[in-house]
């Protein structure tokens, strides 16, 4: 019996997801200096809550360990994630229609200001070519700039075609291209980074004060969808670190970032170098550590490094030019020990990253791939030999992927690949890491509707939609899991656990994941949310339960 002694703050719950086997507990959980001191049993809750500064009961609710997205873009994602959202719309009428409201809404000046629309879902087009000619009629003359839903395209008018200086035949520094009709004129899509910057060059940028609004906005909304911590793969976008200093100095961030900065493909060996001195820079509640690199595009714009071409004859290079220097890049930080994710869509990237992960001497660094959209048995085994872990993002084959294949995605891999789709139980199988998140602002970045479709495989509160491979559905323990445990071990360190010593990052919610039906745990109303032993959301007042306060 442990002796009570003074904390910091007690949880009271009758349902702790307590220990590695999540196993359900009553009693309280106390937390001083942001370490987990106690998981007690409610036999000694009155000796230790009659010591604690803060108590808080909650209950029947579940105290789960503190939910963490492994993939996302809070800051650089406010880029993307401007103007009118087009998540969801999937007819192209529908979309017009909202360009019309949206342009009519907005006050503008035609042909000198900018309409911005992002999450365009390319199924809108349905079997024919992207091009700009949906604006025809409701947009002539206008400046339009919209993001696709994957980020790694962008659709733009004429105007903006022409203020940009489009010609169709720029020279691009790293993979990605100008779309073109077949004159050779440019059609208002732009594929990568590297072509989506001939315009997004001259879009007028947002105040200084604006970001920081933004950023404590989304953060506070994050941790209000029970998140504790997210890791943020980029680090691309200016003044990133003077946006997290001035929002530290209004308050603590609404939840914890990881930040592993983006190493641009065709990095030089000052870059690496650069990005190795940013290590370890830190503010209170963030901190540079990984590094995260790209090795192809989308299969959804034909960017993605296939084996064989897509069925639009696409999908064949790196973004790399030389994917050695990648492999070259990668060695370089394994040496300095610091872990790396990179992207890696298609089944050649993937096969490339795990074999060069593989290749690596062991020294104990930990890498990672993100997304494995489609990979054979042959690449799955070669992760597992490679000993690299995985992190995939379920909302987007449940959101952008359908079951009977009619999506582009799906016809652009053909049946055989398509049904290769997203393997997480596969990997979960074989005994992959596999960590779980959103890449928000690709997709709508709550937890639990996206623990949810990791169970169901179709989009949560859908069960009129076909599952997309049902067979990769994770059980809810992998799920959660996902979003916990299997998180940190993807970056090689150990947490995600409720247990004596562990980072009291604890995520409360009203219904236990682990029994709940994946629709209904969608819906499950966040409790509490608490990063680093320190309450940042108490909705208990909201959601009228008791509150004790004591001292
Ligand atoms: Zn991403």
């Amino acid at each position: 019996m442990t002796t009570p002694e003074p904390t910091d703050l007690i949880i009271l719950s009758s349902r702790i997801l307590y220990g590695e086997e999540l196993k359900e507990t009553a009693g309280f959980v106390a937390v001083s200096d942001g370490r987990i001191v106690l998981v007690g049993r409610a036999e000694a809750a009155e000796e230790w809550t009659a010591l604690a500064k803060h108590v808080v009961d909650v209950g029947d609710a579940t105290v789960c360990p503190g939910l963490i997205d492994a993939h996302i873009h809070p800051i650089a994602g406010a880029d993307i994630a401007r103007g009118l959202d087009l998540n969801g719309i999937t007819e192209l009428d529908a979309v017009r229609a909202a360009l019309v409201k949206h342009a009519a809404s907005t006050g503008h000046t035609v042909g000198s200001e900018w309409l911005f629309a992002w999450g365009l879902d390319p199924i809108i087009f349905g079997e024919a070519s992207f091009n700009n000619s949906l604006f025809d009629g409701i947009l002539d003359d206008e400046l339009v700039f919209i993001t696709l839903f994957d980020g790694h395209a962008a659709l733009v008018s004429d105007a903006a075609l022409n203020l940009a200086g489009i010609t169709g035949a720029e020279e691009l520094p790293s993979t990605g291209y100008v779309g073109v009709d077949q004159l050779g004129k440019p059609n208002g899509m732009l594929y990568e980074m590297a072509a989506q910057d001939l315009v997004r060059s001259i879009l007028p940028q947002r105040s200084f004060e604006q970001r920081v609004d933004e950023l404590e906005k989304l953060l506070r909304s994050m941790a209000e969808s029970g998140l504790v911590a997210g890791h943020m793969l980029d680090f691309g976008v200016p003044e990133t670190i003077e946006v997290l200093e001035a929002l530290e100095l209004r308050g603590d961030l609404g939840i914890r970032l990881r930040i592993s900065p983006w190493l641009m493909p065709g990095a030089t060996d000052e870059d690496l170098r650069a990005m190795l001195a940013m290590q370890g820079r830190h503010g209170r509640r963030w901190h540079v550590h990984g590094i995260k690199l790209m090795m192809d595009g989308t299969i959804d714009n034909g960017t993605a490094w296939l084996f064989e071409p897509d069925t639009h004859g696409e999908s064949l290079h790196p973004l790399w030019h030389d994917p050695e220097a990648l492999a070259a890049a990668m060695r370089f930080f394994h040496e300095h020990r610091i872990p790396t994710t990179t992207h890696a869509i298609g089944d050649k990237a993937v096969s490339f990253v795990a074999r060069t992960i593989g290749d690596l001497p062991k020294n104990g660094t930990v890498h990672r791939i993100e997304h494995i959209e489609s990979i054979p048995d042959s690449v799955l085994e070669e992760i597992i030999h490679a000993g690299a872990t995985t992190s995939l993002q379920p909302t987007h084959c449940t959101l952008y992927s359908r079951a009977d294949h009619t999506d582009n995605w799906s016809r652009r891999l053909g049946t055989e690949r398509a049904n290769h789709a997203w393997r997480t139980r596969d990997l979960r199988d074989a005994g992959a890491v596999v960590a779980l998140g959103s890449d928000w602002p690709i997709a709508p970045f709550d937890p639990r509707a996206i623990i949810a479709s990791a169970q169901t495989r179709r989009p949560a509160g859908r069960p009129d939609v076909p599952p997309v491979q049902l067979q990769q559905a994770l059980s809810a323990r992998s799920a959660l899991e996902g979003y916990t445990s299997q998180y940190w071990r993807s970056v090689g360190e150990e947490g995600g656990i409720v247990e004596e010593g562990a980072r009291a990052d604890l995520t409360v919610v009203g219904h236990n994941p682990l029994t709940t039906e994946p629709d209904e745990f969608a819906q499950t109303p966040v409790i509490l949310t608490v990063v680093d032993g320190k309450v940042v959301v108490d909705n208990r007042l909201a959601l009228a339960t008791r509150i004790v306060h004591l001292r």
